[in-house]
């Protein structure tokens, strides 16, 4: 056995307990670590509780920790550090509440940074963690039974398989390595979307550069009842249900501007819930847009869904 978290009522004699504990087993003796303002460490995590009770988690380390892992100059192969990267990011997804995520991933970038990974590496491997661990489906569909280890896979070779078999290749110089990858097209993740309340005819308007992972902090705010969160206080004021999985992207794009603009425009002509509301354009602007025969189609396209 090792670490033990437990939650006690406040008004516990802690070290009455902790004795008790310690006559069970002559050998084994606990010690005792107590909440402070900072949280409570179990593991690698470090638990907070907020003021509406509910825990929140980040990655704790220990103060001794000098982040030492594989460096870039070693000879270990690409496929190795990629996957350290990976697992790194992927820790960070499944262990800190939204609200840590940022500093955690910006924290990790720079432990690899002076580890002379190069920035294109390691943001290959935020985003391939991001596509595992914010869609629901990946790891279920693999089928064990049905695997074909082959040197060299290519597309062809998928396409006159069974699409029952999965493919797998015990090379990794294989000839994708060695040609130069032209295909820009990566498919966009962010917009302006909306999430519709089930109870009204009212809305919650938002932008993003990342839907899924966006989705992901509106349920969290959503199921600890973040007082910040324009989901929680419709859902709390009005009793109203809202479901993040109703969500949809109405309008996709890139550009940060693009989305803040339209995000502001939305809010101003639909019905929204939104606390904070966008107030990127005024009245003047707002009329002049309205004038776009194509923008009052997009609105009144938008009021039709139900
Ligand atoms: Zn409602």
């Amino acid at each position: 056995m090792d670490d033990v978290f437990a939650v006690l009522p406040s008004d516990s004699h802690l070290n009455n307990i902790l004795s008790q504990l310690n006559q069970c087993v002559p050998s084994i003796k606990f010690t005792l670590e107590k909440e402070t303002d900072v949280g409570l460490p179990f593991l690698d995590v470090l638990v907070k509780r907020g003021s509406n009770g509910f825990p929140s988690f980040k990655i704790y380390k220990k103060a001794t920790h000098n982040d030492s892992y594989v460096h870039w100059f070693s000879p270990h192969p690409k496929k190795i550090k990629m996957g350290i990267v990976v697992g790194f990011f992927t820790r960070a997804h499944r262990i800190c509440s939204p609200q840590y995520l940022d500093d955690e991933i910006c924290r990790i970038r720079d432990v690899f940074k002076r580890l002379a990974y190069p920035k294109l590496l390691v943001d290959d491997a935020l985003s391939r963690c991001r596509k595992r661990f914010y869609s629901s489906d990946a790891a279920v569909s693999f089928n064990f039974n049905n695997v074909l280890v082959v040197p060299i896979a290519t597309q062809k070779m998928e396409k006159i398989l069974h699409p029952d078999i999965n493919i797998i290749t015990n090379n990794c110089n294989n000839i994708g390595s060695f040609l130069k990858n032209t295909n820009h097209n990566t498919v966009t993740s962010g917009g302006v979307y909306r999430i519709p309340c089930m109870d009204c005819e009212s809305a919650y308007i938002g932008e993003t550069n990342d839907f899924k992972r966006r989705m992901y902090q509106h349920e969290y705010a959503l199921r600890t009842g973040d007082i910040n969160s324009s989901l929680y206080n419709h859902r709390v004021e009005m009793n109203h249900r809202i479901r993040t999985s109703d969500a949809g992207l109405i309008m996709k794009t890139d550009s940060a501007e693009k989305r803040l603009l339209y995000e502001a425009f939305i809010i101003n002509n639909v019905d929204s819930f939104n606390i904070n509301k966008n107030n990127l354009i005024d009245r003047f602007t707002n009329k002049v847009l309205l004038q776009s025969s194509k923008l009052t189609y997009f609105l009144k396209n938008l009021n039709n869904i139900t």
